[in-house]
């Protein structure tokens, strides 16, 4: 195994409290999903050694500096109540959250129904609360059209929902077209999906978009701030949990060292983890890292079934960080909720950091949008993005900064929030989800059938794997 101290995670780490004599594992990547399995199987006495390509650890957690001093969440932000392991860990890291600021009106640029303009971001109408100004009888059919798909699906084992077949076959754009009849329902479905999962309507299954929304808690909890899935951020931002596992598990974790092979002996009894800089031999590998990531790694002998499917798509979205001296909105009544059927910015939120003073709205681009934004030069995002937030809030100065994080073209991301899957893969790729190959196990918040796509998907990946190994060790 090669030495190369300069590019180990910068803290001597600390000794575990081993339950019981581990073995040797090599963990790929050290986002969440890695990170809490190499600090479970520390725990239980293995050797560990995380691999992680980029030269941070956290993946699609991420803060930047919006201000001097102020990280705001360039990545994952939101959580709730329900994810218990997220806060769990949390707590043993002594995190805490903080609410994300809702309250007052919200702006709409949506080009139909009730604000009868043509979706220019300078006729955004103002309206008390988050419900946009469409008509309310078929925004209230495409949810309970939603919600039925939602509650047929079968969340442990999607390809075995009643159907599957037919609503496998099917993209969310072609379901919209054969079932959706009213126009404003048609506006704003893809606007909905790309603020639920950042897909472009053509790119995900509806086997897909319903275990999506089953997995992380239904349609309501999802799209709640109050009481949902949005209730909360973390206080200084999300990355902070991969910093603090890291911080403890000190040099076992390895930056700026991307894997690009895994190979098993012949009578497999070891794993060789091959990187540019040498190779790591273990008696088990975990490779935490989305499906198209994975897929990327030569594996001898070969996968029976590869980690995703000629339709597996990343998810798309590139987040936009419009900082401001304070949360000048709130002095206008407005909660800087924004929805806009014209892009680049489909939605901005208060994403303001509670304890610096300084006034942040993300606004996110996803779906189609996504890709047309990531094409520009970055001269040319900001003026776009800067431009329509001063027609969305002409009450409001010019930022003071404007940051893009493109996750689209991210080589260790290729996409996100997860990949999305298409027609065609949770039939073929989900019996194979979380089966191990030999010494080859899984993680990641794509294998985790609870909160697919979330940090608490992620974390329970984490443990699952953590078991799986312990219970074939
Ligand atoms: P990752 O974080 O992707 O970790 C994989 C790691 O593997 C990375 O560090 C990567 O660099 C590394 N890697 C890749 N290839 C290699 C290789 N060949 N060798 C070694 N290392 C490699 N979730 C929420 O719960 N709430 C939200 O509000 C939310 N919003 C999001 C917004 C955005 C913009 C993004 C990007 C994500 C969001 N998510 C959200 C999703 C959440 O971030 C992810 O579900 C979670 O962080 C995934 O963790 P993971 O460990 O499974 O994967």
């Amino acid at each position: 195994m090669n030495d190369h101290p300069f590019n180990d995670y910068p803290f001597d780490g600390r000794q575990f409290d081993a339950h019981r004599p581990g073995g040797t594992a090599v963990v790929v990547g050290a986002g969440l999903a890695g990170l809490t399995a190499a600090t479970g199987l520390a725990a239980h006495g293995f050797e560990v050694t995380v691999l992680e390509a980029r030269d941070r650890v956290g993946g699609r957690t991420h803060g930047i500096e919006a201000a001097p001093g102020v990280l705001v969440d360039a990545g994952a932000a939101y959580l709730g109540d329900r994810h218990t392991e997220l806060l769990a860990m949390m707590d043993e890291l002594g995190l805490k959250t903080t609410p994300t600021t809702m309250s007052g009106a919200s702006r709409f640029a949506l080009g139909s129904g009730n604000d009868n303009h043509n979706g220019s971001s300078a006729d955004a109408t103002t309206r008390d609360g988050r419900f946009p100004p469409l008509d309310g009888v078929a925004l209230g059919d495409l949810f309970d059209r939603l919600s039925e798909l939602t509650a047929a699906v079968r969340p442990e084992a999607p390809w075995l929902t009643p159907d599957a077949e037919r609503l496998d076959a099917l993209t969310a754009a072609e379901w919209a077209e054969q079932h959706l009849t009213h126009p404003d329902a048609r506006l704003f479905f893809p606007l909905f999906l790309g603020e639920m999962t950042a897909a472009d309507p053509a790119d995900i299954s509806v086997l897909h978009l319903a275990f999506y929304l089953r997995s992380g808690g239904g349609l309501r909890y999802l799209n709640a701030f109050a009481g949902g899935a949005q209730q909360d951020r973390i206080s200084g931002g999300a990355h902070q949990v991969c910093e603090r596992l890291a911080e403890r598990l000190g040099r076992r974790v390895r930056l700026g060292e991307p894997v690009r092979a895994v190979h098993q002996d012949a009578d497999a009894d070891a794993v060789t983890v091959h990187t540019d800089r040498g190779e790591h031999r273990a008696d088990v590998a975990v490779m935490a890292l989305p499906p198209l990531l994975a897929d990327a790694i030569d594996y001898r002998p070969g996968l029976p079934v590869r980690r995703a499917g000629e339709r597996t798509a990343r998810g798309c979205a590139v987040k936009v960080h419009l900082v401001y001296p304070a949360p000048l909105w709130r002095d206008h009544g407005l909660s800087g909720w924004s929805v806009n059927a014209r892009g680049p910015l489909l939605s901005t939120v208060d994403d303001s950091p509670a304890e610096s003073g300084i006034g942040v709205l993300t606004g996110f681009v996803t779906g189609a949008e996504a890709h047309r934004f990531a094409a520009l030069t970055p001269r040319q995002q900001r003026a776009a993005a800067v431009g329509q937030a001063a027609q969305l809030f002409p009450m409001l100065p010019e930022p003071t900064a404007c940051h893009v994080t493109d996750w689209l073209n991210d080589p260790y991301s290729q996409g996100c929030y997860a990949a999305l899957l298409g027609p065609g893969d949770w039939p073929r790729l989900g019996p194979a989800l979380t089966a191990r190959h030999h010494r080859v196990h899984w993680a990641g918040t794509e294998t985790s059938t609870a909160y697919f796509g979330l940090m608490e998907g992620a974390i329970r990946s984490g443990h699952r794997v953590v078991a799986d190994i312990l219970a074939h060790t």
